[in-house]
């Protein structure tokens, strides 16, 4: 007998799959509720578009498994008024995430000008406006707009680009995938405490390579 998975239909029965593997805050859930995933993937993977794995986009790159996106968004802690930076905008959907936070100004960075292109349409179509997005490099961060009260990275990198510590705000958080690429990597929260980092370990992750401008 054949069994065909069941995939979470819409928001809300995303909301409900991530509650149940963990995710607390009601915030986040919420958010996860609201955000129309379908628009953030292609025609063809529409009807994948609330299952909880990761998704192919344009470019060779992909929109993270939702669980993810709900996991470092937790992690990141947000409260009303914080300035919250995202590098690695892929498709916009986890910043449309940390825009429905509410109060939240969310500057991202994206070095494939085909995909940041791309995300500032949907985003602006579906009304974000407090999502601002940037075609360059973010190994350099976002310096005009530092500093930042949280920083959340979608691409693994070997080791922190120093520009982002930079960035965050006192008591801000720095969510990184740390490893080679092509492997497993570890998920960080670096808490900035004056002129020191704290480091937590919250588990192994699977990210797509951080780049750089050539
Ligand atoms: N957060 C995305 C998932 C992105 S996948 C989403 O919700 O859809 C990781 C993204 O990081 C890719 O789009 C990749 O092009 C981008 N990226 C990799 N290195 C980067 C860098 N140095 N600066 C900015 N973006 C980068």
């Amino acid at each position: 007998m054949l069994h065909h998975r069941v995939y979470p239909a819409n928001g809300k029965e995303l909301a409900a799959d991530l509650a149940h593997r963990g995710i607390r805050s009601p915030e986040v859930l919420r958010a996860m509720q609201a955000v129309p995933r379908e628009t953030f993937v292609s025609a063809e993977y529409a009807g994948q578009a609330y299952a909880d794995h990761p998704l192919p986009i344009a470019s060779g790159q992909t929109i993270s498994q939702p669980l993810m996106v709900a996991a470092m968004t937790e992690l990141l802690r947000a409260q009303p008024g914080d300035k919250v930076l995202e590098i690695g905008t892929g498709s916009g959907y986890q910043a449309a995430v940390l825009a429905e936070l509410g109060q939240v100004e969310v500057y991202t960075v994206e070095i494939i000008a085909e995909l940041a292109d791309t995300a500032i349409d949907r985003l602006r179509a579906l009304g974000y406006s407090q999502v601002h997005v940037l075609r360059g490099d973010g190994y350099h961060g976002w310096p005009e707009h530092a500093p930042y009260n949280g920083i959340v990275v979608t691409a693994a990198a070997e080791r922190t680009p120093p520009p982002l510590a930079e960035q965050l705000a006192e008591g801000g958080r720095l969510i990184i995938p740390l490893g080679a690429p092509h492997h497993l990597q570890t998920l960080w929260v670096f808490t900035r405490r004056g002129e020191k980092l704290d480091a937590d370990e919250w588990g192994n992750v699977a990210f797509v390579p951080f780049k750089r401008a050539v």
